[in-house]
């Protein structure tokens, strides 16, 4: 095929393949409770929607620069410092559409061909492909189910080598809900303070956190600020994921390079999105705090709920909104048993291995959705898996 071999390893990200059958039967008339794709079933906040509609109307409609508005970098310099215990200069911050952009933009910043990048495995799907891209090597690092999703450490020493250039961490996590204990990161950023290696840490999901837990960023560790770009956004936390809306904080110099990148890719992000943006960070929290109480709920109950399955065994995820439940037991690949759900319970759910090989022997529930549907979404996959 006539084009580039950058490309060779490119693969959709299973949720959309998922949703689009799930899509195509109920064009035919089935009922299907979708569990799939990983986004709040919150609307965006009123507020935030009228502060855009006021933008917009404000004339917040042209060019602004490529690393966001002064305004925003400002706030989210206070407002991402304050969250991680940590000093960020406003310098530091990119503003991007969405998260995923400030994930790609280092990556290509920083990866020479043949450079080596760790990521976790099952992860998000969009590293090895980014990795892919920018002409490195996924290295993929195992997580355990019994360290309750954090890297196998014995298997990341292992995997270290001279060519390691970048580490890419996500606490909480997608798909399993995992955080990263603070003596992890301690043993992590040792090694990539030893070793030169920079690390990007995706906390998107950092306000998505139960049981009043604390998430800590590697970033805060002494040094790291220098090697780590932390990620961040409006998508989750602020139901936003249709605005395209993110952040990322690097140390100047790479922000400097990103800024090329985005002037001759993107441009810049939208100027009413971002003053959005900053509204959101600067009013009231309560219904974020809402929401998160509500998503607290509703992993309690899909939890209980899936252990009552027999056969399936479900550990107590710690953040994000998704559960990443055993079934191993089935003796069926996940795919076939992800599809089995979808085809005769009317449920559609991913298999683990759309996050990785690790995956295997694991579904993704996405739980944002209603007390009703996960109610009969449990009866559904109970009644087809006994
Ligand atoms: N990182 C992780 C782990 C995610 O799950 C997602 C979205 O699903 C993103 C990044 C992308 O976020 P955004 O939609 O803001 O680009």
């Amino acid at each position: 095929m006539p084009y580039a071999s950058r490309l060779d390893n490119l693969q959709p990200e299973g949720a959309y393949v998922v949703m689009t059958r799930a899509l195509a039967l109920e064009a035919q008339g089935r009922q299907i409770i979708h569990l799939e794709i990983g986004q709040p079933d919150f609307e965006t906040f009123p507020h935030i929607v009228e502060e855009g509609v006021s933008a917009l109307r404000g004339g917040f409609t042209r060019y602004n620069p490529p690393l966001g508005i002064p305004e925003l970098r400002q706030v989210v310099a206070t407002y991402a410092g304050d969250q991680r215990g940590m000093e960020i200069n406003p310098n530091q911050v990119v503003i991007g559409p969405g998260a995923k952009p400030g994930l790609f933009f280092p990556t290509l910043a920083l990866i020479e061909p043949g450079d080596e990048v760790l990521y976790p495995d099952p992860g998000f799907p969009t590293y090895p492909a980014m990795i892919e891209v920018a002409g490195g090597i996924p290295i993929p690092v195992p997580l355990r189910e019994e360290n309750d999703f954090s890297f196998d450490l014995s298997a990341f020493n292992d995997l270290l080598s001279d060519k390691t250039r970048l580490i890419i961490l996500n606490s909480p996590a997608n798909p399993t809900g995992g955080v990263i204990p603070r003596s992890d990161l301690e043993h992590i950023a040792q090694v990539a303070l030893e070793r030169k290696i920079w690390v990007i840490s995706d906390e998107i999901y950092a306000r998505l956190v139960y049981d009043g837990k604390n998430v800590p960023s590697i970033a805060s560790i002494p040094g790291m600020a220098d090697r780590t770009v932390i990620v961040d956004g409006f998508s989750k936390t602020y139901a936003m994921t249709g605005w395209r809306l993110g952040f990322a904080i690097m140390p100047v110099s790479l922000a400097q390079k990103v800024e090329l990148l985005i002037t001759h890719s993107i441009g810049c992000t939208a100027t009413f999105t971002q003053r959005a943006g900053l509204h959101a960070l600067e009013a009231s929290q309560e219904l974020v705090n809402r929401m998160v109480t509500e998503y607290q709920q509703r992993r309690d109950r899909i939890v209980a709920g899936l252990n009552n399955i027999a056969g399936v065994y479900c550990r107590m995820p710690q953040g994000s909104f998704y559960v990443f439940p055993n079934v191993k037991s089935f003796n069926t690949p996940s795919d076939q048993l992800a599809s089995r759900l979808l085809e005769e319970a009317g449920v559609a759910v991913l298999p683990g291995t759309d996050f990785g090989d690790n995956g295997e022997g694991y579904l993704r529930l996405c739980y944002a959705t209603s007390n009703e549907n996960i109610e009969r979404a449990l009866e559904n996959m109970s009644a087809v898996l006994n």
